[in-house]
C-alpha cells in the first residue's frame, strides 16, 4: 500500500516566515497547504516551488481575523484535501498569520485593539476549535508567538499580550489534545527582517543596531533562522516536545 504522506496547513504561507516554514516542511517531505490573505499571486508561487521539490501543495484565501468566514474556509478546506491530495484530513496546524501594529498605551484605540485580538488570539483560538476534527490523531499544532512576550519593547502592549495568550492557549491545548497524541507547541521568534508592520525593522537601521545589541549572535533574524525549527516540531524528532515555549532569537536579552 502507498504510505501517505503528512499534510499541514501554515496560515499566512504567502511571504515572510510562513513561507520558510512552507518550504521547510516541504523539505521533510511534508505536503503544505498555505493560506493567504491578499497576496494570491505569491502564495501561490510558494504552492508552484513546493510542487516543483517533489511535495503536493495548494494556497487558499483566509482572512484569520474574521472568525466568522472560517465554516465557508473547512468547506473550501475539505474539497482541496479531497480533490488535491487524497485525503479527508492533515495532520499539522501552523497558526502563523499575523500583523505588526505598534501603539503606545496612551494613544490607544479600540479599534486598533479589536484588529489585533481577532488576528493574533481570536483567530487562533476558533480557526483551531473548527480544524481540531480535521486534524488526524498524532499530529501536531504550532502557534507562533514572539520574544515580545518576555522582552518589553514600548508600543507592544497588546501585541505582545495577546501573543503570551497564545502562549498560555498553546498549553492548555497541550493537555486538552494529549488524549488525541496531538502534541502543541509555541515558536517564538525574535525580531525578524520581513515585511511585517510594513518592513518596519528592515528600514529602521538604527532599530536594527538596536535589536544587533541587545542579541547574543549579534544581528537581527531573517525568515531562514524560522521554518526549521517550526519544521522540526512537525518530525518524529520532536516526539516528546510537548506545551513548549521554544524562542528562536539569536539570544535576545539572555
Ligand atoms: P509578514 O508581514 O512578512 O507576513 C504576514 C503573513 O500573514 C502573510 O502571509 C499575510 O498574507 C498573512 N496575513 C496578514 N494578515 C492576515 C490576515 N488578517 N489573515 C490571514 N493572513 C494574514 O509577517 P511575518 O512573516 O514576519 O510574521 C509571521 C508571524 O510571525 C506573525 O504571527 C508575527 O506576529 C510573528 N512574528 C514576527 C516577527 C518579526 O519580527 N517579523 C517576530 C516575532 C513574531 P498576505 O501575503 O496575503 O498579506
Amino acid at each position: 500500500m502507498e504510505k501517505k504522506n503528512r499534510i499541514a496547513l501554515v496560515t499566512g504561507g504567502s511571504r515572510g516566515l510562513g513561507k520558510d516554514m512552507a518550504l521547510r516542511l516541504a523539505e521533510k517531505g511534508i505536503d503544505v497547504i498555505v493560506t493567504y490573505n491578499s497576496q494570491a499571486g505569491e502564495a501561490q508561487k510558494v504552492a508552484t516551488q513546493i510542487e516543483q521539490s517533489g511535495q503536493k501543495a495548494a494556497a487558499l484565501q483566509l482572512n484569520t481575523g474574521e472568525i466568522g468566514s472560517f465554516d465557508a474556509f473547512i468547506v473550501r478546506l475539505k474539497e482541496t484535501l479531497d480533490k488535491q491530495f487524497g485525503s479527508d484530513r492533515l495532520d499539522f496546524l501552523i497558526n502563523n498569520a499575523g500583523i505588526g501594529g505598534y501603539s503606545p498605551v496612551a494613544e490607544l484605540t479600540e479599534e486598533f485593539f479589536d484588529q489585533l485580538l481577532n488576528i493574533h488570539f481570536k483567530g487562533v483560538v476558533f480557526l483551531t476549535q473548527k480544524m481540531l476534527p480535521l486534524i488526524n490523531d498524532g499530529g501536531g499544532i504550532v502557534n507562533i508567538s514572539s520574544g515580545l512576550t518576555r522582552v518589553s519593547m514600548p508600543g507592544s502592549s497588546i501585541y505582545g499580550s495577546l501573543k503570551g495568550a497564545v502562549e498560555v492557549f498553546t498549553r492548555y491545548l497541550a493537555k486538552e489534545l494529549g488524549v488525541r497524541k496531538i502534541r502543541a507547541n509555541v515558536v517564538a521568534p525574535g525580531a525578524i527582517l520581513t515585511d511585517f508592520g510594513g518592513g518596519h525593522l528592515r528600514s529602521n537601521e538604527q532599530l536594527q543596531q538596536m535589536v544587533s545589541a541587545i542579541t547574543a549572535l549579534g544581528r537581527p533574524g531573517v525568515a531562514e533562522d524560522i521554518g526549521g525549527v517550526v519544521a522540526f516540531l512537525c518530525t518524529e524528532d520532536a516526539r516528546w516536545v510537548n506545551g513548549q515555549r521554544i524562542e528562536a532569537s539569536g539570544g535576545m536579552q539572555v
